[in-house]
């Protein structure tokens, strides 16, 4: 039985809090047999653990933010929360490299339909709050274009067939592991 790492499930659970009608069509955390063959992502439990989500970039009400949410995890995670292992979105990775500036993401999937967040050992077992308060909806300056415009309403996720849900079939995205 896989389980999501604790961080993981803290960030998504504030997420939805943040957003609580946002899409969750991209959104994932374990990989599907496609990825288990390819054998390198994050999504593939080690040791029982999966230490990666995926969250939809459609945050309906709020679809602007999405740049904005993603900011906020990264500030969180340059001022030193040591459990973010790095970010994908909208073809650019951040990592500790270059203390945590946006780079060119070279990998296949450009990451529109949602943005990848892995997260270190750290947060196998911390679950506490992410502190991604600050500078409420900070909107990226160097980047000019529409902000949230580009998302593809059926965009294609890296893990679209890989969508488990909570076993009530609420789709409420909340603490799922797999049997
Ligand atoms: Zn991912």
């Amino acid at each position: 039985m896989a389980k999501l790492c604790a961080a993981g499930v803290q960030l998504r659970e504030q997420i939805d809090d943040d957003y609580p009608d946002r899409d969750r069509k991209s959104d994932g955390w374990i990989a599907d047999a496609r990825h288990l063959a390819k054998g390198s992502s994050d999504h593939i439990p080690v040791d029982g653990i999966v230490r990666a989500i995926d969250i939809d970039s459609d945050l309906a009400a709020h679809k602007e933010e999405a740049y904005a949410l993603v900011e906020k995890i990264r500030k969180c995670a340059k001022k030193g929360d040591k459990r973010i292992a790095y970010i994908i979105f909208d073809g650019k990775i951040m990592s500790p490299i270059l203390g945590w500036k946006r780079r060119t993401y070279k990998g296949a999937n450009p990451h529109r339909s949602h943005f990848h967040i892995s997260f270190t050992t750290l947060g196998d077992k911390d679950g506490s709050y992410f502190n991604l308060e600050g500078e409420a909806n900070e909107r990226l300056k160097e980047d000019g274009r529409e902000l949230g415009q580009d998302i593809p309403s059926n965009g294609t996720s890296d893990l679209s067939s890989s969508r488990p849900r909570c076993r009530c079939n609420c789709q409420c995205s909340s603490r799922i592991s797999l049997a």
